[in-house]
């Protein structure tokens, strides 16, 4: 074991617990290389323990409390957030190993997402139904769908688990959540300021654990009732494999290859700074990386060279330091990753036109930006998600091959049209199997719109008002007015 670091235990019944059997394992910084925290290592037990918790809070004041009543308490959460927002972006940083400023960005965004969901609970409302049956008076009810397993991954661990907390626990829900194995700590951080807000004990629970089997051992949980699952489409189509087990309800957020279409008239400074941040913010590491640059062939060569140049003077290094724009990617695992497709482009016969390498003098898991041209339209480069500072640039002649290109994935969570011709953009847009598109924009998300994927990048949406009858069923109650026996034989 290893001195000074800090302690991240379970979250259950409103407070802090060992794991079964003392379980832990320690949480690197990817950064420095070196452990600092010691994690909780859940077990099936403990997940166990964390449903029932929730499921307690259910059926107790939780259950009991008004629509009104649960809107209080998100806001005063989203206070909390707010004084807090500095240790929780810290804590994100140091596992992630994302630059602090994106992170310390995200979480002070989180309370519009707490507020906007804790205004909308007491705005659901169920409709009076008109229907051809004179005699019947027919309405409907919406209630929670019950105890919901929020799983999480390690890109946007806060924000990724905002999406799923608030209008769950807006729509009267309790939750159980099983952030990832490399970036738990600030998800324990979070669950003691619901305690703090006034949530009745239960309520937001957290089980943390090394491995898969903390998070099946949740999915597979008979007494789960939703999971609102973000990660991989392996991971994501075990989770819907559970889920179907049982018939529980299921939200899957998935992987992405999208698309920034640039046409021949685009603002080209712009649509380049787009570009970069699509796919250099985060080290590439977001589920909405502009992962594919769609160019048109007649500026494809200037803006080519605009965006390399850029790539090439991005400040790479430490994430805490405010000067620095990429930062490290988040794990071995991924790292490993990176550097197999880089070997699988320069494979498949890719140009590369600037990184495709290792920073080994920086130590950690470095990689430098890379852009990558002529690749085979079957390469792995231009078909999976790399999760990785990766652009694959391809060029197009007419606006139906920019579209073609852009849906030929078996992926649709987002895109980008860069042109200054509004038909165009409109006409564009319409055409992309893409839950999210941005016309001369890219990466942009607020609480009131919905979020999510066409295709295999997921199912369901999160953000925006649908988002909470989500975490709801709804009742139809039909009420017989004449008074009069019916006949038994006949339906109505
Ligand atoms: P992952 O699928 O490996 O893990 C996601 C979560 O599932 C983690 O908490 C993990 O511990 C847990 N898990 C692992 N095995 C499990 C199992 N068998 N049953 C239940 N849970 C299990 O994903 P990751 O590597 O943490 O995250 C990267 C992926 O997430 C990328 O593919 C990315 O595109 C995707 N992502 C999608 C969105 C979106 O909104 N669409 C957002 C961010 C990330």
């Amino acid at each position: 074991m290893t001195a000074g670091l800090e302690e991240i235990e379970l979250y259950i019944g409103g407070g802090p617990v060992p794991a079964d059997g003392g379980r832990n394992y320690e949480s690197i910084d990817p950064y420095t290389g070196h452990a600092w925290a010691r994690v909780a290592d859940g077990s099936a037990a403990d997940v166990d323990r964390a449903v029932r918790s929730a499921r307690a809070a259910l059926g107790g004041p939780w259950g009991a409390m008004t629509a009104p009543e649960r809107g209080k308490l998100l806001d005063r959460l989203a206070g909390l957030i707010e004084r807090d927002a500095e240790l929780l972006g810290e804590w994100e940083t140091r596992d992630s190993g994302k630059l602090l400023r994106e992170m310390s960005g995200q979480v002070r965004a989180l309370p519009e997402w707490y507020r906007y969901f804790g205004g909308l609970a007491d705005k659901v409302q169920g409709e009076v139904i008109p229907t051809g049956k004179p005699n019947f008076l027919v309405y409907t009810q919406h209630e929670p769908v019950g105890v919901v397993a929020a799983i999480t991954p390690w890109n946007s661990p806060l924000l990724l688990l905002t999406w799923k907390l608030a209008p769950a626990l807006a729509a009267g829900c309790t939750v159980v959540v099983k952030p990832s194995d490399h970036t738990p700590s600030s998800t324990v951080a979070l669950a003691r300021l619901f305690t703090e807000a006034g949530f009745p004990p239960g309520v937001v629970n957290v089980v943390t654990g090394w491995g898969p089997e903390t998070g099946r051992a949740l999915t597979e949980h008979p007494d789960v009732d939703k999971i609102a699952f973000t990660g991989s489409n392996e991971v994501g189509r075990s989770v819907a494999h559970a889920a179907a087990e049982r018939f529980a309800r299921v939200t899957l957020e998935l992987g992405g290859k999208s698309a920034q279409i640039v046409f021949e008239d685009a603002d080209l400074e712009a649509a380049a700074n787009g570009v970069i941040a699509g796919i250099f913010a985060a080290a590439g590491q977001t589920c909405m990386a502009g992962s594919r640059l769609l160019v048109h062939a007649s500026v494809a060569d200037e803006l080519v060279g605009r965006v390399a140049a850029r790539a090439e003077s991005i400040v790479v290094g430490d994430p805490t330091d405010a000067r620095t724009e990429m930062g490290p990617l988040a794990n071995e695992r991924q790292f490993a990753k990176v550097l197999e497709h880089f070997r699988d482009a320069r494979a498949a016969g890719a140009t590369i036109v600037t990184g495709g390498e290792p920073i080994p003098e920086l130590g950690g898991y470095f990689v430098r930006p890379t852009v990558l041209r002529d690749l085979p339209s079957d390469s792995r480069a231009l078909t999976e998600e790399i999760f990785g500072p990766v652009l694959s640039v391809v060029p197009f002649e007419t606006e139906d091959e920019a579209v073609r290109l852009a849906n030929g994935t078996r992926f649709g969570l987002a895109g980008s049209v860069w042109t200054r011709d509004i038909h165009r953009a409109h006409r564009t847009a319409s055409r992309l199997r893409a839950g999210s598109v941005w016309i001369n924009a890219y990466r942009t998300v607020a609480p009131q719109v919905p979020f999510g994927g066409f295709g295999a990048s997921g199912i369901g949406r999160e953000s925006g008002i649908g988002a909470i009858t989500d975490y709801q069923e709804t009742r139809s109650v039909w009420v017989e007015l004449s008074g009069e026996t019916r006949d038994p034989f006949t339906l109505g």
